[in-house]
């Protein structure tokens, strides 16, 4: 999906028109309960065109002089973005800052689609004409307060969309990302995964325009790419310390992931930014694997490997499906079997099976556990069939939707999991009312 990223100084009324785009839709990153509870990513579409929106605005840095700020927005958004919105406020004329920016966004060669808020009446308006001297085109005057003038902009941004920007690799090719806070050693595991490959393809063909992801090829000739390892590897750059903007790349890294491996650090355990990341990828329907690295850095007894099981199952329940690794990026333990298992999982994740063994299945499950009965009326289930892969799809018919609760869904999801392999991989299951 594209990307689209809202920039500008701030109480120009960006989160005003982030909200108006994105409406109540999807809303993922929140602070730390307590803290403000500013949204910064959603996901949205226009004309049929999916894409994601980021307000820049909402990554702050703090302790470091607005111009460091605003600049390092700007390059957050010219770093991720497909389109980048700039946003000036059409009252107050250009200002010093304003035409810093766009300096910046001039020389990224992104498309830059620029917008005049606060152009609330046609007074207001008249004064767009001044804005062409910033140099990027036509402005879109807009009004956050009003709703006006956003589907103009919104035509013009989408129109800037590439087709199919997300399919650079070949199906046959294993996308995986490594996610997890910094210094859980992501950098480090994938030095020594790509350490114990023969051979590290530099130009698998369609790979050279997308220099941010590193393919590689196993013994048996499967092809890799690890996605998005210059955000893994990179550090130092003011804003790329700061949580939200980790955050931030690890959702784009996921989104174009088949397979996502979730990094714990075994020396700190797991924590809250942990379950927000990866509820993530098992909520975009993603592969997961649970590294717990740094293995060889603990001091264990016999118990120590079972309690840290305990403990992240607890943790995470939703991922009971999801095998957990303990690694160690020091000395290699248990990585050199890790790209046999990611592709046994993306397997398992691009498997159909067929309607008259799903449907045997089917049957006996309901034989095992009847339908539960809710005021006075029974659930029955008629037929099941998977529709897509990656992840594995079912839908079952039954006979009112609103009789199959999640606990009976869940007996079908293990039934299924009992029956074929699903390692690794979230399955989903859609009621729908048999006509
Ligand atoms: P990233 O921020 O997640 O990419 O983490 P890095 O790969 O930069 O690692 C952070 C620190 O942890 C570095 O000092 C590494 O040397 C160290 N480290 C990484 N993996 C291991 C490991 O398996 N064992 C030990 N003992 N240290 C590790």
């Amino acid at each position: 999906k594209p990307i689209v990223a809202i920039v500008g100084r701030p109480n120009i009324g960006k989160s005003t028109i982030f909200n108006r785009i994105v409406g109540e839709r999807i809303s993922i990153v929140e602070d730390d309960p307590g803290v403000t509870r500013d949204r910064i990513y959603g996901q949205t579409e226009w004309l049929g065109k999916e894409f994601s929106l980021i307000d820049t605005g909402g990554i702050t840095l703090e302790d470091y002089p607005l111009d460091v700020e605003i600049r390092s927005q700007a390059e957050i958004a010219i770093e991720e973005a497909d389109v980048i919105v700039f946003m000036v406020d059409i009252r107050s004329g250009i200002t010093s800052l304003d035409e810093n920016i766009a300096k910046i966004l001039y020389r990224s060669n992104k498309p830059v689609v620029l917008a005049l808020n606060k152009a609330d009446n046609p007074e207001q308006r008249e004064r767009f004409y001044e804005f062409y001297s910033l140099g990027l085109g036509d402005p879109f005057p807009i009004s956050g307060s009003h709703g006006l003038g956003l589907g103009d902009l919104l035509d013009e941004v989408v129109s800037h969309f590439e087709d199919d920007s997300l399919s650079i690799y070949d199906d046959s090719i294993i996308k995986f990302s490594l996610i997890g806070r910094p210094n859980v050693g992501k950098s480090s595991l994938v030095n020594k995964i790509l350490g114990e490959q023969r051979v590290i393809v530099s130009d698998i063909e369609g790979t050279t325009r997308d220099a941010i992801d590193t393919p590689f090829v196993d013994e048996e000739g499967q092809e890799y790419v690890i996605i998005d390892t210059a955000g893994i590897r990179k550090s130092g750059r003011v804003y790329e310390n700061t949580e939200k903007y980790s955050v931030l790349r690890a959702l784009s890294a996921i989104e174009r992931s088949d397979v996502v491996l979730c990094v714990i650090n075994a020396e700190e355990g797991i924590r809250e930014q942990d379950s927000r990341v990866f509820s993530h990828a098992h909520d975009e329907g993603k592969s997961i694997i649970l590294l717990v690295n740094k293995w060889d850095a603990i001091e264990k007894d016999t118990h120590t490997m079972q309690e840290f099981e305990q403990d992240i199952r607890t943790r995470f329940r939703f991922l009971d499906y999801a095998p957990i690794l303990f690694v160690s990026a020091e000395t290699g333990e248990r990585l050199q079997k890790l790209p046999e298992l990611i592709k046994k999982i993306y397997e398992s994740r691009m498997q159909r099976v067929q309607s008259s063994i799903l449907n045997d299945v089917l049957m006996d499950a309901l034989a095992m556990n009847p339908t539960p009965t809710v005021n006075n009326k029974r659930l029955k289930v008629f037929y099941m069939t998977q529709v897509a892969v990656g992840p594995p799809t079912f839908i079952v018919f039954v006979n009112d939707t609103e009789l199959l609760h999640f606990s009976y869904q869940r007996f079908l999801e293990n039934q299924l999991r009992k029956n074929f392999d699903f390692q690794g991989t979230p399955i989903k299951i859609i009621p729908r009312k048999r006509s």
